[in-house]
C-alpha cells in the first residue's frame, strides 16, 4: 500500500477533516445497526489521542428532495456516537456557512465537530455526488488535512472524498481504509498460491470485469449463482427457466475458451418451479428440466465445489452460489462458506455486499479473514480498477 496513513501525519492542533461512512440503515430516527460506527471509531480515536481537532462528515442515503432531509438527517449519528466514545460530540446541522465555521474556529484540540448529511449539497445540481470543484475547496478550506476513512464510498468521486483531497496539502486513508486495502491487495495482488476465486450472485453483466480480472490471477474459478446458467447455456445445456443473459452468452463462450479450463461450473442443480422457497429438488445431471428454474447448486457440484478448495491458500469469493435468501437454496452458499474456512492455513475474503451479507447470516463474521465492509467498493477493487477515493490519497 502506497498510500499514506494516520501514522504518516502529525495531527497535533490542527483542524482534521476526517470523511467516514456513517450511511447507516436508521427507522424512525432509530439506528438499526451501529456497525459502521463502531468501525470508525479506531481512527477518531487515534486522531483525538494525537491531539487533532476532529471534524467528521459523512452521507446518509440518498438526498434528491427537501423531503429526503428528514431521513437524512445525521443528528442521531452523532448523538450515538457521543455515547459509545464517552466524549462530547458537537453536532452542526448544516453543511456550510457561518455556523460550521465558527464552530470549527472555535475547537480545541482533541474536540469534536460533526457536520450535517453531505448529500444535503446534492439539493445543489448534486454538488457532493458530482465532485463540484467549488464544494470540494469549500470543505478542504475548513481544515488542515483530510484523512479518508469511507471505504464504501471510496468508488467514488465525490467532493467529500476526491475533492477534498484534490485540494489539501497533506492526506491520508484512515484505519479502517488502510486495513480493506492491505486485506484486499494481499488477496488480489499477492495471493498465495494455490489461489481459488469463487464468483456467483445474479448476473454475469455485474461481473464481467471480476471476472475477466481475475481470470488471469486465480488457479481456478467457480462459478455459481444465477450468472452460471448462461454459462451452460452457452455449452449448449438445457437451463429451462432459469436467469439467463442471452446478450452474453456469446462472452461467456470466449471466457470459457480463454479460461485454459480454470473456469467450473455447476454439474447438477437445485430446482424450483417459480421463483420461490419452494421444496428443494435436485436434479440428476447438468440439464434443467423445462418449465422449472435452477436456484442453487446442487449435492453432486457442492461436492465438486468443496474439493476444489481443498488445499487452497487464498480464496477471494465474490456473490451467493444460489438465492441464500431462501431457507432451502441457501445450501450451495453454506457449503462452500464451510469449505473455504475449513482449509488450513486458508487467507480468505469475501467482496461484495450480498454476499457478505449472507455470510453474515448464516455464521461465517468471524471465520474468514477478512470480509469487506463495502460492497461496490470491494467489487470495484476486484475488478482491478482503481478506486477514486483512495487515488486522491497522497503517495507516501
Ligand atoms: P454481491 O452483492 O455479493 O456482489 P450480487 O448482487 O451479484 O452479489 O448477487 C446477489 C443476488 O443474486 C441475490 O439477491 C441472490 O438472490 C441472487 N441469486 C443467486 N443465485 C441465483 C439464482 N440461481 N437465480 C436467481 N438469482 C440468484
Ligand atoms: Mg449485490
Amino acid at each position: 500500500m502506497n498510500k499514506k496513513t494516520i501514522k504518516d501525519l502529525d495531527f497535533k492542533g490542527k483542524k482534521v477533516l476526517l470523511r467516514v461512512d456513517f450511511n447507516v440503515p436508521i427507522k424512525d430516527g432509530v439506528i438499526q445497526s451501529d456497525k459502521r460506527i463502531t468501525a470508525a471509531m479506531p481512527t477518531i480515536k487515534e486522531v483525538v489521542k494525537a491531539g487533532g481537532k476532529v471534524i467528521l462528515f459523512s452521507h446518509l442515503g440518498r438526498i434528491k428532495e427537501e423531503a429526503d432531509k428528514a431521513k437524512g438527517d445525521l443528528a442521531p449519528v452523532a448523538k450515538h456516537l457521543a455515547k459509545l466514545l464517552g466524549q462530547e460530540v458537537k453536532f452542526v446541522n448544516a453543511t456550510k456557512g457561518k455556523e460550521l465555521e465558527d464552530a470549527i474556529n472555535s475547537m480545541k484540540e482533541k474536540e469534536i465537530v460533526m457536520f450535517q448529511n453531505t448529500r444535503y449539497e446534492d439539493l445543489n445540481n448534486k454538488a457532493e455526488s458530482k465532485n463540484s470543484p467549488e464544494l470540494g475547496k469549500y470543505w478542504a478550506s475548513l481544515g488542515d488535512v483530510f484523512v479518508n476513512d469511507a471505504f464504501g464510498t471510496a468508488h467514488r468521486a465525490h467532493a467529500s472524498n476526491v475533492g477534498i483531497a484534490s485540494n489539501i496539502k497533506e492526506s491520508a486513508v484512515g484505519l479502517l481504509v488502510q486495513n480493506e486495502l492491505e486485506m484486499l491487495g494481499k488477496g488480489l495482488d499477492k495471493p498465495v498460491k494455490p489461489f481459488v476465486a469463487i464468483i456467483g450472485g445474479a448476473k454475469v453483466s455485474d461481473k464481467i470485469a471480476v471476472i475477466e480480472n481475475l481470470l488471469t490471477k486465480a488457479d481456478k474459478i467457480l462459478i455459481g449463482g444465477g450468472m452460471a446458467y448462461t454459462f451452460l447455456k452457452a455449452q449448449g445445456h438445457a437451463v429451462g427457466n432459469s436467469l439467463v443473459e442471452d446478450d452474453y452468452i456469446d462472452l461467456a463462450k470466449k471466457f470459457l475458451a480463454e479460461s485454459n479450463g480454470k473456469i467450473l461450473l455447476p454439474i447438477d442443480h437445485a430446482i424450483a418451479s417459480t421463483y420461490a422457497d419452494e421444496d428443494r429438488k435436485v436434479t440428476d445431471g447438468i440439464d434443467i428440466p423445462e418449465g422449472t428454474m435452477a436456484l442453487d447448486l446442487g449435492d453432486k457440484s457442492i461436492k465438486m465445489y468443496e474439493e476444489s478448495l481443498t488445499g487452497s491458500k487464498t480464496v477471494v469469493w465474490n456473490g451467493p452460489m444460489g438465492v441464500a435468501e431462501f431457507e432451502n437454496f441457501k445450501q450451495g452458499t453454506e457449503s462452500v462458506a464451510k469449505a473455504i474456512v475449513k482449509q488450513p492455513g486458508v487467507f480468505s475474503v469475501i467482496g461484495g455486499g450480498d454476499s457478505a451479507a449472507a455470510a453474515i447470516k448464516l455464521g461465517f463474521e468471524d471465520k474468514f479473514t477478512h470480509i469487506s465492509t463495502g460492497g461496490g467498493a470491494s467489487l470495484t477493487y476486484m475488478e482491478g480498477k482503481v478506486l477514486p477515493g483512495i487515488e486522491a490519497i497522497q503517495n507516501k
